[in-house]
């Protein structure tokens, strides 16, 4: 039976050290690192994401401030309030929760922000330096991912790493990161022949597709460390992409889903608004 990865425990403990580093930072500089929020529409789920993360501001001292735009709010509209926080100097990161609205041009608003302050890392500036291997703001969730696999010992030299997913924002980045740690990584999507062959040759797996209960037990290997990103909402209730029950039979450590890498993704946001409040103020 598979070990439990304790995701919101493990988020509790990093938010527990960046109040410190947050109230540091605040007597060293005079202020506090700040986050702007911007959420255009009503969409259910990204009404709950915002106030997580505005919720996670307030815990660890981070400054947080919320712009939320009508659904018919116009691209140019959107692009200048972008423009208008990069040059705010309380702010240091700027994060536009996705998804926006069909008549919005995603890829350009996030190449608008400044990518000092783009603390989701999806800026392309930010996805460049981080291939090449330079300093860079990484995205949160993959962040998160290796940040859990770190916390519980997990060895991903050498061990085959598969992804199932491969968006801009989770399986590619998590992929690159595994290649970075020296795992083996393969890459699955939805034209992968024979998925079933190849999770099962995991020692490590990620699965972010957003099917629910896409991977069964019969699908990993035994002992292998299964991390589950999907969150999928069936009957009211929120599961994985993952089959937990069959899963955790076969695998040695496994993540929950809630409680695994969604409280994980918001600790990382956080450390990157410091991270990016950090570089500002030693650049200014
Ligand atoms: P996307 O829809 O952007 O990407 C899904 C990926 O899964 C695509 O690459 C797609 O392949 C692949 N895929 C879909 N169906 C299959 C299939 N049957 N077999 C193999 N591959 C498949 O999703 P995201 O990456 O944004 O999110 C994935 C999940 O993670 C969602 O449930 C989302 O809610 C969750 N999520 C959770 C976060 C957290 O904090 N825990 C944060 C972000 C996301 P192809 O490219 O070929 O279309």
């Amino acid at each position: 039976m598979a070990k439990i990865i304790d995701g919101k425990k493990v988020a509790e403990e990093i938010k527990e050290n960046l109040k410190v580093e947050v109230s540091e930072f605040r007597e060293k500089n005079g202020f506090p690192p700040g986050l702007a929020v911007v959420q255009v529409g009503n969409n259910p789920a990204s009404t709950a994401y915002v106030s997580f993360k505005q919720k996670a501001c307030e815990q660890t001292g981070i400054y947080s401030v919320k712009h939320h735009l009508d659904e018919s709010v116009s691209e140019e509209e959107l692009l200048s309030l972008i423009g208008k926080l990069n040059s705010d100097s309380k702010i240091h990161g700027i994060l536009v929760q996705l998804p926006l609205p069909e008549h919005i041009d995603e890829q350009k608003v996030i190449s608008a922000i400044a990518p000092e302050k783009d603390v989701d890392g999806f800026h392309p500036v930010n996805v460049g330096r981080f291939v090449v291997g330079m300093e860079a703001l990484l995205p949160c969730t993959p962040r998160g991912i290796i940040r859990l696999l770190e916390s519980y010992g997990v060895e991903t030299e050498g061990k085959h790493a598969v992804v199932v997913g491969r968006s801009n924002i989770v399986g590619k980045p998590a992929a690159l990161m595994l290649l970075k740690k020296n795992a083996t990584v393969s890459i699955a999507h939805r034209r992968t022949k024979n998925l079933a062959e190849l999770t099962k040759s995991a020692d490590i797996l990620v699965v972010a597709v957003g099917r629910p209960g896409l991977v069964t037990g019969d699908m990993i290997k035994e002992g292998a460390v299964v991390i589950d990103v999907g969150i999928n909402k069936v009957d009211g209730k929120l599961v994985g992409d993952v089959d937990f029950e069959s899963a955790s039979e076969k695998a040695s450590l496994i993540t929950p889903v809630p409680g695994g890498v969604g409280p994980m993704t918001i600790a990382m946001l956080l450390e990157n608004t410091l991270q990016a409040a950090r570089m500002l103020s030693e650049n200014r």
